[in-house]
């Protein structure tokens, strides 16, 4: 038996009111990566009220999984949505804006939060419908960017007992207009490597550059070959971002300094081009330096692996999808977005879909991480009729 088409969405509606009071406690009490203890106290009292029994984690994780049994034995579905907040000063003109100075839900995770939870209470209420249990995770730390709070929660057995068949989760997209989901198959979104390099030359006098390698003339070789390697080394139609987003060395104009240090970010969607692009770097890096005879110390470090939707799994999504919230409601996406997303650590073990849920009104929208970030509520209504209807769907479709 599968719901009737409209159930999930009307029921999200209905929700609404709830939901509103859960994103505005989240809101107003937001709390940086790894820190979410509040949060998660918010969850599990939320989870109480619905009913649903809650699991938490020993090793420090401020991650919670609820379980919905349902009434069948069938694939097991996971929906996850992230808790931290930003350390950003909120500008909003929100009732409930946040009392935490210089932390702010500008990514607008306190509206996955909801929206999972408005999830939770929809198909709670409807055991029958489901073709199997439905798991809620609650995941800490996305925005932490190396280790992340998927891969704790993943080692800590979230996906197991029972073990998990598909996942689905979402973020919110200022850039795609409320009402309507963003979906796509293949690479949704980059992997994010983390660079350091200092480059060391002589500290001296800046009227004798003669007596030994200049480091700010090295790492500015560096900054620009760098960009070689982003449009000569890969396949022009595989994306490839590498920025230098910090430059430090020197004190003043007439003193070269002994180091100058960069700091960057590498982006990539396929595997075989991370590995490529790492290799590159450090190679070019040396043999610029060196050619100025400077040397160079380069620290890599590997963040979050590319998001990568798996075709059968979204296809069957986007089919439930468009019979609960209507074909126009639906947006295929083609470019990978070149942010990184830690739901990607769920897909490498299981398949399931990422998705994106619009909050764009008219005029120009505020970006993500922004101070004035706003989202409109009502897509919490959107938000949770997605995350029900891609279980059941995936569950039925699959079953
Ligand atoms: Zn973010
Ligand atoms: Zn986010």
């Amino acid at each position: 038996m599968t719901p009737s088409p409209i159930a999930w969405s009307r029921g999200a509606r209905q929700a609404l009111p709830a939901m509103r009071a859960w994103r505005a406690s989240f809101h107003e009490d937001p709390e940086l990566s790894g820190q979410e203890v509040r949060t998660r106290g918010r969850v599990l009292e939320a989870l109480k009220e619905l009913g649903i029994p809650a699991r938490t984690f020993t090793d420090g994780s401020q991650g919670v999984v609820g379980l919905i049994a349902g009434e069948r034995a069938g694939p097991v579905v996971a929906l996850r949505a992230d808790m931290d907040a930003l350390p950003v000063t909120e500008r909003t003109s929100l009732p409930f804006r946040s009392k935490r100075p210089g932390v702010m839900h500008a990514c607008g995770h306190d509206v996955h939060l909801a929206s999972l939870l408005g999830a939770g209470l929809i198909l709670s209420k409807n055991p029958r419908a489901l073709g199997g249990p439905v798991k809620l995770l609650f995941q800490p730390a996305e925005e932490e960017g190396t280790v992340g709070g998927a891969l704790p929660l993943i080692q800590q057995g979230a996906l197991d007992d029972p073990r998990v068949n598909f996942v689905v989760g979402q973020h919110v997209d200022p850039g795609l207009r409320l009402g309507t989901v963003g979906w796509g198959v293949g690479p949704f979104m980059a992997a994010a490597d983390f660079f350091r390099i200092r480059v060391r030359g002589h500290a001296g006098h800046a009227s004798t550059p003669q007596q030994g390698p200049d480091a700010v003339l090295a790492a500015s070789e560096v900054v620009t070959g760098l960009q070689a390697i982003a449009s000569r080394v890969r396949d022009p139609c595989d994306p490839v971002v590498i920025s230098v987003g910090s430059i430090h060395g020197g004190t003043r104009d007439n003193i070269l300094p002994e180091e100058v240090v960069l700091e960057g970010t590498v982006r990539t969607v396929r595997p075989a081009t991370r590995d490529l692009i790492e290799r590159a770097l450090k190679r070019r890096v040396r043999s610029l330096t060196a050619s100025l005879g400077a040397r160079a110390a380069i620290t890599y470090r590997r963040g979050y692996p590319a998001l990568i939707n798996p075709a059968p799994a979204t296809e069957t999504v986007v089919r439930a999808l468009e019979v609960e919230l209507g074909r126009r409601a639906l947006v295929h996406v083609s470019q990978p977005l070149m942010g990184a997303e830690d739901f990607a650590r769920y897909l490498e073990k299981v398949p399931g879909t990422f998705l994106r849920l619009g909050v764009g009104a008219d005029g120009p929208p505020a970006s993500l991480h922004s101070p004035t970030f706003a989202p409109d509520e009502t897509a919490m209504v959107y938000g949770a009729a997605t995350l029900a209807a891609a279980a059941v769907g995936l569950q039925h479709g699959a079953g």
